[in-house]
C-alpha cells in the first residue's frame, strides 16, 4: 500500500511560486530518496507534505486520506515524523527531556531510542544545547521516533557533520530500514544515499523530473540533474 502519495503540488512563498508539479510517492517499508541541486524544492517539497506551507494546488494522501488542508499539528499526529534541516530540539532541557517530551505511546520508547543511539544514553542528563552537531542529529532523529511515526522524513539529516558521525547516522538509517521503517530522506552526499534507498525522485526547478531505482540513475542523468 501506498503510504505517502503527493500528487501535481503547486506550493508558493507568498507572490513566489517555488513548487510546480511535485509527484511523489513512498510505499510502506520503503526508504525513498529526494533529490535535486540546492534550492530545487526539496524543503518545500517537505514543507508542504507536513503543511508548514501548505499546498496552494495538488492533493498530499496519508494512508489513504487528503491531509493537504490540515494543520501541522494534526499531520504529524497521523504519524508522520519529521527530523527537520537544522536538528532542532529544546537546548535548556536535557537530552532524556527532550526524548520523553516528544514521546507517544507506540513501538519506541526511551530505552530503545537509547539502544538505537548509545551516545545519546550516555549524555542523558546533558543540556541538548552542550551536544556536538552529531548528537544533536541523533536527538533530532531520537525525538521523531518517539512520536512513533510511520513514515520518518529527513532532512539533510547529515550535512555539516564529521565523516565518522555520518556514518553513524547512515548506519542507523539502515537499521531502522531493515526494521521495517518507511523513510522519505532528502541528502547530499549520493554515494551514502543511493545505496540505502529503495527509489529516488528528482527535482528540478520545483517540479518532478526523474523517478526511478537508484540503479537507473545513469551518470548522464546525475550530471543532468544533480550536477556530479
Ligand atoms: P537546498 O538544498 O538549498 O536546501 P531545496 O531543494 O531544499 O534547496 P527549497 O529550500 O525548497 O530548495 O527552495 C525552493 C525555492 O523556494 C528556491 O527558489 C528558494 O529560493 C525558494 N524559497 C525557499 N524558502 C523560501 C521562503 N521562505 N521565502 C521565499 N522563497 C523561498
Amino acid at each position: 500500500m501506498m503510504l505517502l502519495e503527493v500528487s501535481r503540488v503547486e506550493t508558493f512563498y507568498g507572490a513566489s511560486q517555488a513548487l510546480f508539479g511535485v509527484e511523489l510517492d513512498v510505499a510502506e517499508g520503503e526508504v525513498v530518496a529526494l533529490m535535486g541541486r540546492n534550492g530545487m524544492g526539496k524543503t518545500t517539497t517537505i514543507r508542504s507534505i507536513m503543511g508548514l506551507t501548505p499546498a496552494r494546488s495538488g492533493s498530499v494522501r496519508f494512508k489513504g486520506s487528503a491531509i493537504e488542508k490540515r494543520s501541522p499539528h494534526r499531520i504529524a499526529r497521523l504519524g508522520l515524523g519529521l527530523v527537520p534541516e537544522g536538528r532542532r530540539c529544546f537546548p535548556n532541557l536535557t537530552v532524556e527531556e527532550n526524548l520523553v517530551a516528544a514521546a507517544r505511546k507506540g513501538r519506541w520508547t526511551l530505552k530503545s531510542v537509547n539502544e538505537l543511539f548509545p551516545r545519546l544514553a550516555e549524555r542523558r542528563d546533558q543540556m541538548a544545547r552542550t551536544l556536538s552537531g552529531g548528537e544533536q542529529q541523533m536527538l533530532a532523529i531520537g525525538r521523531a521516533l518517539m512520536t512513533d511515526p510511520d513514515l520518518l522524513i529527513l532532512d539533510e539529516a547529515t550535512e555539516g557533520l564529521a565523516p565518522v558521525i555520518r556514518h553513524d547516522i547512515w548506519a542507523v538509517i539502515r537499521k531502522l530500514k531493515d526494521g521495517g521503517q518507511s523513510i522519505l530522506v532528502v541528502d547530499k552526499t549520493l554515494a551514502e544515499l543511493l545505496p540505502s534507498a529503495d527509489r529516488c525522485v528528482v527535482l528540478e526547478k520545483g517540479a518532478t523530473v526523474w523517478r526511478g531505482r537508484p540503479d537507473e540513475l545513469t551518470a548522464e542523468i546525475q550530471d543532468r540533474y544533480l550536477g556530479v
